[in-house]
């Protein structure tokens, strides 16, 4: 990532661009913040083409290679690793589907609908556990690769670059779990 600094000296903004209008005064941070849940959403569903992504390219790659005669597919602790991989995807695939599905239905409202901090908090579930799962199957994958896992030219390694950045925008893994989803159980 390249970063850059922007700076404004005397800029003037006119009042009519005021965001959220007259209400929005001094509210900035928090029409800021509902925006994030969305965002949120949209990262657990990155997240998970990033872990199904490394998977398919893992079982390919593990399909083909040969070491001491055998696939290394073949040996029990690949397929030990792999199957981990498929469980932690389908469930964070299973818990984003639901969040979706929540965030729609409280957009919707009528009887029955999640209400909008219901909802909220499945998609930072989903973005935290996404995440997680993402970094660690991409980590494992490249481990499966064995040195070719680090070489640049293997999608794999690219995998685990893209993931490292999925635990910290969009809400860093600690403050989701402190700020956003402990503090929303323990507050009822
Ligand atoms: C590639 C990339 C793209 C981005 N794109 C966007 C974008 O499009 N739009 C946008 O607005 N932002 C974007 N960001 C910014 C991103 O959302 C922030 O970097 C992220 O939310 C973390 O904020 P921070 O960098 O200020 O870290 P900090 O808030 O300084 O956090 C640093 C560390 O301190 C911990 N910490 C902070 N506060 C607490 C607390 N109260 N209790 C416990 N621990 C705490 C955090 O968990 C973290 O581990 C992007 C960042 C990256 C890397």
């Amino acid at each position: 990532m390249h970063s850059y600094i922007l700076s404004f000296d005397d800029f003037f903004v006119p009042a009519d661009n005021l965001v959220g209008g007259e209400a929005g005064a001094g509210r900035g941070f928090y029409l800021q913040m509902s925006g994030f849940a969305a965002g949120r959403l949209q990262t657990g569903g990155r997240a998970l083409g990033v872990a199904q992504a490394a998977l398919s390219r893992t079982c390919e790659y593990v399909s083909s290679r040969r070491q001491f005669g055998h696939a290394i597919g073949e040996y029990e602790l690949t397929r030990y690793t792999v199957g981990r991989m498929a469980v932690r995807i389908a469930a964070a695939r299973h818990l984003t589907y639901a969040a979706a599905e929540a965030m729609e239905a409280a957009e919707r409202g009528g009887a029955g609908a999640p209400s909008a901090r219901e909802a909220d908090l499945l998609a930072a579930m989903s973005k935290l556990l996404a995440s997680d799962v993402a970094v660690w199957v991409a980590q494992e994958g490249q481990v499966l690769h064995g040195g070719w896992g680090y070489a640049e030219e293997t999608a794999i390694s690219r995998y685990v670059v893209d993931a490292q950045v999925l635990p910290i925008f969009e809400g860093a893994k600690p403050v989701l779990e402190l700020r956003v989803i402990g503090a929303a159980l323990l507050r009822g």
